[in-house]
C-alpha cells in the first residue's frame, strides 16, 4: 500500500471522489485549477521574500528534503522561501506538476521547535501528496457558483483534507503533542512557557461532545474550510493511538484500529455539518418522541391522550418504531431517558430560538393529558438541562398555556 492510502483520512478521500465525480463541480475546479498562476506566484516570491538555498539555511533544507522523502515525494522539485511576517503561517503551493514551493514567515520559524517545525512541513507537504490542489477550496468558492448546499459539501470536505494533512505531519515529525503544540502557536501565537496545555484536560473538554455542539451557536462554522482546532486536536490525538501509525512508525501494536479511530472523528466534525431541512425534521421526530415518551411514562402510564399526541408530534413512523422498542423494555423511562439525550446531540447545533421551540413542543405533549405532576416537570426540567435552555422556560410556557 502506498504510503498516501496509508495516512489519508478515508472520509477525506470519499468526499474528494464524490465532489470530482460531480460534473459542475468538476469542472469548476478544473477551470480553477488551471487559471492558478505559478508564473506570477513566483514572481511575487521572488521579489518580495527570500528563496533559501541549501548553503543559506542548511536545517531547514534538510528538514525538508527528510519530509520529501519520507512521504515519498522525492522525485518532486522543492522550492523553499521566507517572508517576513510576525504571524506564523506556512502554505503550500502545488498544481499537479514537478514542482512545489513551500512559504514559510519568519514568526513561523522563530516560534516553532524542530518537532513542530517537522509537522508543519510534513503538513504542507501532505496537501501535495493527497493531491488537494485539485479542489481548490477558495477559489471554488469565489466564484460564488455553485448553490449553498453543494459549497457546504465542499467546505465540509476541505475540513477533512486538513485531518488528512496532520496526519502526514504527525507521520513526518513522530510527535502527536508537538504537533498540538504547534495548532496552539498557529491560533494563539504561544504555547510553553506561557502556556502550560494539558491534553488529558483538553480532550475530555472537546470530547464532551454535547459541550461542543452547543458552541456552535449558529451555522457559520459550516462554512470554515479549517476544523475548528480543538477538533484537529482530538484528530491527531487519536491517530497517534492507532495501529496504523503505531505500525509506521515502528511503535508496536495499538488498541485502536484506524478504522475505529476515523469513526470517532467523523462523529465529531459531524458536529459542524449543516443540518438539511429534512434531516432536521427526521431528528426533531426522534428527539420529539423520546422526549415525550420519557415525560409520558414518568408518571408511570401512557395516558391515551399522551400516546394520541406523541403520534401527531412524532409521526407515525417514528412513533411506531419507538413504540416497538418501549413495549420490548422492562425500564421504558430509563430507555427514552438515554434515547432522548442520544438523539438530542444532533440538535445541539440550533439556535436558542429552535431549541426553545423544541422544548415547546415537548411541553405540549406532556400537558395532553391535562395535567404536570411533579415527575413529568422534573422530566421537562431534565431535559430542557440536555438542550440548554433556561429551566424556566418551561414555567414560562406553562404560564402561556393557562
Ligand atoms: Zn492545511
Amino acid at each position: 500500500m502506498d504510503i498516501d492510502e496509508q495516512i489519508r483520512f478515508k472520509l477525506d478521500v470519499s468526499l474528494f471522489d464524490e465532489l470530482m465525480s460531480d460534473e459542475k463541480v468538476k469542472t469548476l475546479a478544473d477551470k480553477r485549477t488551471r487559471e492558478m498562476n505559478t508564473i506570477a506566484y513566483r514572481r511575487d516570491l521572488l521579489g518580495n521574500s527570500l528563496r533559501i538555498s541549501q548553503k543559506m539555511a542548511p536545517d531547514l533544507f534538510q528538514r525538508v528534503t527528510s519530509a520529501q522523502q519520507k512521504l515519498g515525494l522525492e522525485d518532486k522539485d522543492i522550492e523553499l522561501y521566507i517572508y517576513n511576517s510576525p504571524e506564523p503561517n506556512a502554505s503550500c503551493a502545488y498544481t499537479g506538476g514537478d514542482n512545489i514551493i513551500l512559504t514559510f514567515s519568519s514568526g513561523l520559524l522563530m516560534s516553532m521547535s524542530q518537532d513542530e517545525l517537522n509537522f508543519v512541513i510534513g503538513h504542507e507537504l501532505g496537501h501535495a501528496l493527497f493531491h488537494h490542489y485539485a479542489l481548490p477550496t477558495h477559489s471554488i468558492l469565489e466564484g460564488k457558483s455553485l448553490t449553498a448546499s453543494e459549497a457546504m459539501k465542499v467546505m465540509s470536505w476541505s475540513r477533512r483534507a486538513e485531518i488528512s494533512a496532520d496526519r502526514a505531519g504527525v507521520y513526518v515529525c513522530q510527535n502527536p503533542s508537538a504537533a498540538i503544540s504547534s495548532f496552539l502557536k498557529l491560533s494563539c501565537g504561544v504555547a510553553h512557557p506561557i502556556i502550560e496545555f494539558d491534553l488529558k484536560e483538553y480532550s475530555s473538554q472537546i470530547q464532551d461532545l454535547s459541550e461542543l455542539a452547543n458552541s456552535l451557536e449558529d451555522t457559520s462554522h459550516c462554512y470554515s474550510s479549517h476544523p475548528f482546532n480543538p477538533i484537529r486536536v482530538m484528530a491527531v490525538d487519536l491517530y497517534g493511538q492507532s495501529d496504523r501509525y503505531k505500525q509506521l512508525t515502528g511503535q508496536g501494536s495499538a488498541e485502536k484500529t484506524l478504522s475505529e479511530i476515523d469513526d470517532a472523528i467523523k462523529q465529531v466534525l459531524d458536529y459542524m455539518e449543516p443540518v438539511t431541512d429534512n434531516d432536521k425534521q427526521q431528528m426533531m421526530n426522534e428527539a420529539v418522541f423520546w422526549g415525550g415518551a420519557w415525560v409520558a411514562y414518568a408518571d408511570g402510564v401512557l395516558a391515551n391522550e399522551e400516546a394520541e399526541n406523541l403520534l401527531s408530534q412524532a409521526g407515525q413512523e417514528v412513533f411506531d418504531r419507538g413504540m416497538e422498542q418501549i413495549n420490548a423494555s422492562a425500564d421504558p423511562v430509563q430507555l427514552a431517558k438515554d434515547n432522548f439525550t442520544g438523539s438530542c446531540k444532533p440538535l445541539l447545533v440550533l439556535g436558542p430560538s429552535e431549541r426553545c421551540s423544541f422544548i415547546q413542543r415537548l411541553v405540549v405533549v406532556a400537558r395532553a393529558d391535562q395535567n404536570i405532576d411533579d415527575s413529568e416537570m422534573d422530566a421537562l426540567m431534565a431535559m430542557a438541562d440536555i438542550m440548554k435552555v433556561e429551566p424556566s422556560f418551561i414555567q414560562q410556557i406553562m404560564m402561556f398555556l393557562d
